[in-house]
């Protein structure tokens, strides 16, 4: 009698027609990504994203579609939801095993080469600008190309830059591009027409929300967009949502009723911080994620906990709720009331 192997049918199932969630591994937290293989007819498919270029996720992959009978080389097209490692990393490894068509947006193309490349010293400044005391020796540190060496091997040639509302032609399958930005700048959710599934990448997660932050360069308010990136989804008619961390679901309007709410939570907070004293956007932090800095474990995340500060101060500042000025260097944001 031969036993079925239990561990790699475990990390595929079908979610829906002719689509099917495969579950890869990831390096550090979140500890899963989701991919999407659609069934696009005449045994051709398409992907929506990579997983990291680690082997632990290149095996998995492997293994994963080899349980149901899939070859590589008939995965025809990549959708990317957006350039971040976990979710565009393979993305040269879907290309060297015959994957012909990659898609992404053109502001992730470019989001990619300033994340890798070119961020690490205007972070530094950008910190520093918004009150975070940067000890001299970080200056030094390594630089996210380095951190992410070895998870992220994107692939520099897009056949196919995605424009919102386009719908996608692939084999028997039509995808609606719709355009998601806030987590990044171009970040897409991809629905089909027929199935009216959704694929939200990180825009629209079942228990978590995505980071939302300002960076040294960029949009200036990225939870502007973000919030109304939620609306122009909650507004589509779907029915089920498959989302590259957590668990696939449906009630794609209540969950973006409660990521808005949620940040209205956070605008309220940051508002009654800048209402007491004019408040660089790192003290905010301090004030409204006092575990990311009474821990020392949570060391990691204080960049990020400046970044989504800033980007709700810079959301009332768009609202006319508060005014920033710079002084020394240094910008203070306060009321406007
Ligand atoms: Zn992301
Ligand atoms: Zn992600």
């Amino acid at each position: 009698m031969t036993e079925t192997p239990k561990t790699d049918a475990a990390k595929i199932r079908s979610v829906g027609p002719g689509v099917l969630e495969i579950f890869l591994p990831l390096p550090s937290k979140p500890s899963i990504i989701n991919v999407f293989l659609v069934d696009c007819g005449d045994g051709r498919w398409a992907l929506v994203d990579t997983g990291v270029a680690l082997d632990a996720s290149r095996q998995a992959f492997a293994a994963a579609i080899a349980s149901q009978g899939i070859e590589a080389a008939s995965i025809e097209w990549l959708l990317g939801t957006h350039h971040h490692p976990d979710h565009f990393g393979a993305s040269e490894s879907f290309r060297e095993q015959g994957g012909r068509f990659v898609h992404l947006h053109p502001l992730e193309v470019e989001r990619m080469q300033y994340s890798f490349e070119a961020a690490a010293d205007d972070m530094i400044r950008h910190g520093r600008r918004h009150g975070m005391p940067i000890p001299p020796e970080v200056e030094g540190s390594p630089k996210p190309a380095e951190i992410w060496a070895g998870t992220f091997r994107p692939t520099t040639r897009i056949d196919h830059p995605l424009e919102d509302g386009e719908v996608l032609e692939l084999g028997r399958r039509r995808l609606q591009v719709i355009w998601t930005p806030g987590h990044t700048p171009g970040h897409c959710c991809f629905l089909d027409l027929e199935s009216r599934i959704l694929f939200v990448g990180d825009h629209l997660l079942p228990k978590i929300t995505p980071h939302v932050g300002v960076f040294a360069t960029g949009p200036q308010n990225p939870l502007g967009d973000f919030l109304a990136s939620q609306e122009k989804v909650a507004a589509l008619d779907v029915s089920l949502v498959c989302p590259a961390h957590g668990a696939v679901y449906s009630g794609h309007r209540h969950r973006a009723r409660q990521i808005i709410a949620h940040h209205e939570y956070r605008l309220r907070e940051a508002s009654n911080v800048i209402h007491a004293r004019p408040t660089t956007a790192f003290d905010a932090a301090r004030e409204i994620f006092p575990w990311v800095f009474e821990d020392a474990e949570a060391r990691m995340q204080r960049g990020a906990a400046l970044m989504e500060t800033l980007a709700h101060l810079e959301l009332l500042r768009a609202r006319g709720a508060a005014r920033a000025e710079e002084r020394d260097g240094v910008v203070y944001y306060r009321s406007a009331a």
